[in-house]
């Protein structure tokens, strides 16, 4: 018997990028849906046209670049949204036009304040007015868990006959429990007499921590489409996590009967890029990415899988892509060895990329006695982020004094986009305060600093530090990061970027 394919529908960029202060530029975006379309992911939900121009760009530019995949816009049920989505991403290879209603009594009579009958006409005539653009279009039934059965079997009648090909379960509050929800998907198959002219998908929020179980059990009763994000990113708690359901299906084929199109290797580095991109540390638990996923600490596990591997894993962490050696660099190390350690991560550089990373490498092998893999990835994050974000401000020079028995000072030297140097010296209640109003005093942007955060990239005393911003200007946040052997010296290239995003984005609205 050939196994169904479950198709991966990802809607990290719009589902994640709602997470509260993701702020995602285009180019954050475009980097991510490339990664995407390497792991192999069905289809990609780019954003939500109508909620922004910048959502719009972002929707725009990704349907132009990223070719395989099928590329979505949300759109509510009301034609501008539509237009607005079809406008971004007519000109994709495979479109699709994504609309959603509310369709529980509590959101139609409290939210949209109107009633079963309305909402039932403007599903209809939305998903028509969608077909009109572009054959694919999915519906989605908001809050669809907590729907009158009977209402929710003939609205899904209704939209697909009005040309739906794609009819979308969403446990939009995450309330559902799996064997509840996998009722709730066979009785839709048996109530709803046109279903087998649409796919059936499911969207499940993870609120009480179901989101993966409740879309596995939708797989078990007929859904053979799964919404969810990276690292299970998304709105509150955040969505089924695309790791955790693809390595279910993977790791229990036999027992579920399906198939996905993912190319699972890819999936260690997708899952670091999407958490450096977003700014989301992964913890160290999380199944499947987590640091620890693969971990034996107990004697016991460790003297079973010596012996035999299976006696306590399920699956390898080569499956996922783990690269396999902790192949330490230092300062001896050459051209050829970076790069194949890199090639090794999943890094395709061109020679002037490899030229530019081998001399940032040596800086850092100078300083540091041993460069490990994690100090590799942070070295490529933050040259992406100079390619990716619209260097404004760079940093010069940085001179700081502090101690227990002075003002803590900072002097700094920055360069404006027209390159001109400009210096500041200000003081502040510790280093990095005085750096920040430095930094202040010469780009003078209003901003407010909401997160700082700063971790060690690897372990030891010479370990480099990634210091992790976030800003708020006028409503929108912008992450901010900078790894150096110096915190100070990181925490001000962290801010700067963060306050370069926020001028490329800016700018980009006027
Ligand atoms: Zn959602």
């Amino acid at each position: 018997m050939t196994k169904k394919q479950v198709l991966i529908f990802d809607t990290t960029l719009r589902d994640g990028e709602q997470s509260a202060g993701a702020g995602l530029t285009t180019h954050d975006k475009l980097e991510v849906a490339r990664y995407l379309d390497l792991l192999g992911v069905d289809i990609i939900e780019s954003g939500f046209a109508a909620s922004s121009p910048a959502d719009f760009e972002a929707v725009r530019t990704i349907s132009e670049e990223i070719q395989r995949p099928t590329i979505a816009s949300l759109a509510r049920c009301n034609f501008k949204d539509i237009d607005s989505a079809w406008d971004a991403i007519k000109n994709a290879q495979n479109p699709r036009i994504h609309v959603f209603i509310s369709s529980s009594d509590v959101q139609i009579w409290h939210q949209l304040k109107s009633n079963p009958e309305e909402v039932l006409d403007l599903a209809i005539s939305s998903v028509q007015h969608a077909r009109q653009y572009c054959e694919d279009v999915e519906f989605s039934p908001m809050d669809a868990t907590r729907t009158d059965p009977q209402y929710l079997y003939a609205l899904l009648e209704a939209v697909i006959k009005a040309g739906a090909s794609t009819v979308n379960i969403a446990d939009t509050v995450g309330y559902s429990i799996p064997s509840e929800f996998g009722k709730l998907i066979n009785s839709v198959r048996k109530n709803v007499p046109s279903i087998n002219k649409a796919t059936i998908s499911v969207h499940c929020h993870n609120d009480l921590g179901n989101a993966s179980a409740n879309s596995i059990s939708a797989i078990e009763n007929g859904a053979t489409q799964i919404e969810g994000c990276i690292n299970g990113l998304g709105e509150r708690a955040g969505n089924a996590a695309l790791e955790e359901v693809i390595m279910t299906i993977e790791t229990r084929q036999q027992k579920l009967g399906v198939h996905t199109n993912i190319d699972t290797t890819k999936l260690f580095r997708t899952s670091r890029l999407v958490s450096d991109i977003f700014g989301f540390p992964i913890q160290a638990n999380k199944a499947i990415v987590g640091a620890n996923a693969f971990r034996h600490a107990s004697g016991i596990h460790q003297d079973g899988i010596l012996k035999e591997r299976t006696t306590f894993e399920i699956m390898s962490a080569e499956s996922i892509g783990w690269p396999s050696n902790s192949l330490v660099l230092g300062k001896l190390s050459g051209r050829a060895g970076l790069k194949s350690r890199l090639e090794e991560l999943g890094y395709r550089l061109s020679k002037d990329q490899l030229n530019q990373t081998f001399t940032e490498f040596k800086l850092l092998a100078d300083r540091k006695r041993e460069v490990t893999d994690a100090d590799l990835e942070a070295l490529m994050s933050s040259q992406r982020d100079a390619a990716n974000t619209l260097t404004m401000y760079a940093l010069d020079t940085i001179q700081v004094t502090c101690g227990n028995h002075q003002t803590p000072t900072a002097t700094i030297t920055i360069i404006d986009p027209e390159g001109n140097p400009h210096t500041n010296t200000s003081t502040g209640t510790g280093p990095i305060d005085a750096v920040y109003k430095s930094i202040n005093s010469i780009v003078n942007v209003a901003n407010e600093l909401t997160e700082f955060r700063v971790e060690a990239v690897t372990e030891g005393i010479d370990a480099l530090g990634g210091v992790t911003v976030r800003i708020a200007h006028e409503g929108n946040t912008y992450v901010g990061r900078g790894s150096d052997t110096d915190i100070i010296i990181a925490s001000a290239k962290a801010y700067l970027n963060g306050l370069n995003r926020l001028l490329s984005a800016t700018s980009l609205k006027n």
